[in-house]
């Protein structure tokens, strides 16, 4: 046993599917797969069925989320992004009474996983203008609709490795570039969700070099998969944005240890195993992540990759003071010295499969520390 206590992570990016998919995952199943992961706080994603894009849906979602969690009895800390919808735009306005409760708006450039798209200059124009002065955040998810669009009819392919090729890392960099020009037009805060190669990396980080409000986050699957995993993974590689190639992933680690990466959000998206196996025009995109970051980060820990300060900087300290987190005791115990296998009887999240299965990692959290309440990872 070699025990270390680490703060509890704070996952800024889960999709826990409630309203609308509670059979891919509700607060039951995401609390114990956060929690055996050693998370005590998540941020969830607005598009649900229906969409998080008013203030009343804003508090039924709460309601259903705290009669959920009230049943797991775990009370997990939450925060909510609330959807940006350029038909919606005066709900905006009424935020200001839920500061508590949301972690700003989140905003989808390109398609994904359900009804939210604001691709058009104008409404991107409101929105960045709205949440400055209402001092909201934006959280983008920057991938270029136009292009993607173009791509699929282009390139024609039915096969899952090319979901990196339609969703190209300049597909995202379009987008991201209209995203840091507003910005820097109106001195939005600006959270830039799932980076994963080092075109958007470089761009992003040169914007924040001009001093502009600009945050970076991360997900693990473009730290520890990249594309020559479709061959055996295939619809369980898919998620959006795309995996990126080897050396994206290796420029990741490295940017790192330079210091430019702000967080690390699972993007915990999850999907059952029959959606994930059909064929690629079919498969949905996402994988789950929560329960996994904290292994997959203590085995990068003894491969030399990153240091534990590092860890707690990016799952912890960094995303508090970005979203003013209140403070809390929170802790996870891990016992960095044990081994085991990421197995399926392992997992809590209703998806049931990771992309990770079969990988032996060392550190495991065996405590984690919610609210004053200790939960054993083991028997949720
Ligand atoms: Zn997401």
């Amino acid at each position: 046993m070699n025990l270390i206590k680490l703060p509890a992570l704070i996952d800024p990016h889960v999709h826990f599917r409630t309203p609308g998919a509670t059979h891919k995952e509700d607060w039951i199943s995401g609390a114990k797969a956060a929690i055996a992961g050693g998370v005590t706080t998540v941020f969830d994603m607005p598009n649900t069925h229906p969409t998080t894009t008013t203030y009343a849906r804003l508090l039924e979602k709460k309601a259903l989320i705290d009669s959920q969690l009230k049943e797991a009895g775990i009370p997990l800390r939450y925060r909510l992004f609330f959807g940006a919808d350029k038909n919606q735009f005066p709900e905006l306005q009424q935020l200001h009474q839920a500061k508590a409760l949301i972690a700003g708006v989140k905003v989808f450039m390109g398609s994904s996983t359900g009804d939210l798209l604001m691709d058009d200059e104008a409404s991107l124009d409101i929105l960045f203008k709205t949440c400055a002065e209402l001092n909201l955040l934006v959280a983008v998810h920057a991938e270029n609709e136009a292009m993607i669009r173009a791509r699929t009819t282009e390139l024609q392919c039915d096969d899952f490795a090319c979901h990196s090729q339609i969703r190209s890392p300049e597909v995202a960099a379009k987008a991201l570039s209209q995203a840091i020009n507003l910005t820097r037009k109106y001195g939005t805060k600006l959270y830039a969700l799932h980076i994963g190669s080092r075109l958007e990396l470089e761009m992003l980080h040169q914007a924040k070099l001009e001093g502009l409000p600009i945050w970076i986050e991360i997900a693990p699957h473009y730290l520890f998969l990249d594309t020559t995993r479709y061959a055996d993974l295939k619809g369980k590689a898919q998620m959006n944005p795309p995996l990126r190639e080897p050396a994206d992933c290796e420029f990741l680690w490295e940017a790192i240890r330079l210091g430019w990466i702000d967080t690390i959000g699972s993007d915990h998206a999850p999907h059952p195993l029959h959606d994930k196996s059909e064929a690629y025009c079919k498969c949905p995109s996402g994988v789950p992540g929560v329960q996994t970051t904290l292994p997959l980060l203590l085995n990068a820990y003894h491969q030399g990759k990153i240091t534990l300060d590092q860890i707690s900087e990016l799952t912890h300290h960094a995303p508090k003071r970005i979203f003013n987190l209140p403070d809390h005791d929170d802790y996870v115990l891990v016992d960095l010295d044990l081994e085991k296998t990421v197995t399926r009887d392992l997992l809590y999240s209703k998806a049931g499969w990771s992309p990770y299965e079969g990988m032996r990692l060392r550190g495991w959290p065996i405590e984690t520390l919610l609210a004053g309440k200790s939960y054993d990872p083991s028997r949720l």
